[in-house]
């Protein structure tokens, strides 16, 4: 039920941390005439009301990040970079905050959060402030033959800012996700209008308080909060926006990409997933066996997980036998304390979603030799980890993305198979392989259709690679220069070997 501003909560408090829920426009604060409450997935406890956006709110935004644009576009590059660091300095500064305010909202592991994707969402700015200082302008000259105005014309490259951004993120990693877009959006001139996801909006509101703090000028960044199908066509359709980057499911991509086609405006869309992890007769064991347990990490939330597991048909018993072993090792439970391996999902609705998945596997034939159903003490939210096998490949647990702590296994009986199967789903995001055979490693590779392939390892995330998917998985690269091409507006400028009057 929408909330009336007249029994206002504009401030959650967790712990000791006080977050304002309203909009951040221009510099400053902004309340809606309505608000929506924000559910801790841990206890089911209201956090929050938090400002409910719509059509006025976008169009407010986007006309605060239009005017701030020339204004910080023109801002010196050293000094961008400069204000990027200070905000990574506020970020590292409020760590334990951010990492208690993101757990109490997603559900997500705190020792992860303080751990690991805090300091990324820190590492973010700075890696994209020290890109920035790094990326080359180009300069050549037009050879004899290569123009027909003749040869001696100097061509200079330049990447342009390209003007207000919309940038929308998901639930599962909220704050590392958006400051992934943020970053390098701001290195690059850009401007920006945040749209966090209604199930875990706070660390973004921090996110804008410590922008400002590290002296980032009123405008540049503006943070809008609301449902998606309500502020969402309002962002993605307005034609001064210049660039969507979308992290997301693939129903919303869609909704995104026809809003976007009113004015062209360039895309990033980054998507789900199902991803295989090969396992091969040749491998290490136990590394396989630890690689495919490591899948439920975030309760099976993570975009990138290989939740479909192959498996040489030889070994498949015994890494079965392992895999139940070392599964039933892993402790469920409240995200804040250390000990826990897995919390809850993060939403009831995000439950049912995961429990229809297993239930109609189960119904078309599948076992499941581990988990199945939620949690008997904890219940609800918490979904017990899962694996699922005698499943078909055109199955919808096999096909489908399910988003939550659920594997499939299957078997191959040689490399060819492995490959097939791998394949053969609409998505192409990542693929892990575990082999001991460095030729096999290699040969695979080349064949899987996956915009990263980790080899004996999973999640090695180096800033300086491309990022994103092929297929249903999602359109563009992020990463490094590819974050700058998507970004920057790329200008050749062509200067006549004379005609100066000053002949210079
Ligand atoms: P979602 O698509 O439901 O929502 C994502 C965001 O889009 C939210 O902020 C939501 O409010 C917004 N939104 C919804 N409707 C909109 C509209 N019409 N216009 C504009 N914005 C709208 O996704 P989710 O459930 O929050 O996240 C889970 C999905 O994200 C999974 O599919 C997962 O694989 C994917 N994901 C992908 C990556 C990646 O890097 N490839 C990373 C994390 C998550």
């Amino acid at each position: 039920m929408p909330q009336r501003p007249d029994t206002p909560v504009t401030e959650a408090r967790i712990a000791d941390v006080a977050v304002d829920t309203r909009h951040w426009i221009g510099g400053r604060r902004v309340a809606s005439t309505y608000t929506f409450p924000d559910v801790s997935p841990i206890d089911g406890r209201t956090l929050a009301q938090i400002a409910r956006g719509g059509p006025a709110e976008a169009k407010a935004a986007v006309a605060a990040a239009k005017a701030a644009f020339p204004g910080w576009a023109a801002t010196s590059r050293a000094e961008r970079a400069r204000i990027l660091h200070a905000i990574a300095d506020g970020v590292e500064k409020r760590l334990e905050e951010l990492a208690i305010v993101e757990t109490t909202d997603n559900g997500a592991l705190l020792r992860s959060h303080r751990r690991g994707v805090i300091p990324r969402a820190a590492h973010n700015f700075r890696f994209f402030a020290d890109w920035l200082l790094t990326l080359g302008h180009e300069d050549f000259t037009t050879y004899a033959g290569g123009s027909a105005a003749g040869p001696g014309h100097t061509n200079h490259v330049s990447w342009d800012p390209a003007g207000p951004c919309v940038l929308i993120t998901p639930w599962n990693a909220p704050l590392m996700l958006a400051t992934w877009k943020v970053a390098p959006a701001l290195a690059a001139g850009d401007t920006v209008i945040l749209k966090p996801a209604e199930w875990s909006p706070l660390t973004a509101s921090l996110l804008a308080d410590i922008a400002a703090e590290a002296g980032l000028p009123a405008g540049v960044l503006n943070v809008v909060q609301g449902y998606g199908a309500e502020i969402g066509d309002d962002l993605t359709s307005h034609p001064d926006v210049r660039r969507i980057s979308f992290t997301g499911s693939v129903p919303t991509a869609r909704r995104i990409a026809a809003s976007a086609a009113q004015n062209l405006t360039p895309l990033s869309l980054e998507l789900g997933g199902k991803s295989p992890l090969l396992v091969f007769a040749d491998a290490d064991l136990e590394l396989a066996v630890d690689l495919a347990v490591e899948q439920f990490d975030n309760a099976g939330q993570v975009c990138l997980a290989a939740t479909r597991i192959l498996v040489e048909e030889s070994i498949a018993d015994e890494f079965t036998h392992r895999f139940v072993a070392k599964a039933s090792r892993l402790k469920q439970g409240d995200p804040r304390e250390e000990t826990t391996d897995l919390g809850p999902t993060i939403h009831p609705r995000q439950t049912e979603r995961i429990d229809g998945f297993v239930r109609r596997a189960i119904a078309a034939g599948a076992r499941a030799v581990f988990g199945g159903g939620s949690h008997p003490q904890l219940g609800g939210l918490y979904y017990r980890p899962t694996l699922l096998t005698d499943v078909a490949q055109d199955s919808e647990v096999v096909q489908e993305e399910v988003f939550g702590p659920v594997l499939t296994l299957q078997t191959f009986a040689d490399e060819a198979e492995a490959i097939r199967l791998a394949n053969n789903t609409r998505f192409g995001l990542a693929a892990t392989v575990a082999t001991g055979d460095h030729q096999r490693a290699e040969r695979v590779t080349a064949q899987l259709v996956a915009g990263t392939v980790w080899v004996n390892c999973f999640f090695v995330r180096d800033l300086r690679a491309p990022f994103g998917g092929s297929r249903l998985s999602g359109v563009g690269r992020e990463g490094g220069t590819w974050s700058f091409d998507f970004y920057c507006d790329l200008k050749n400028s062509v200067t006549a070997p004379r005609g100066f009057n000053d002949h210079g």
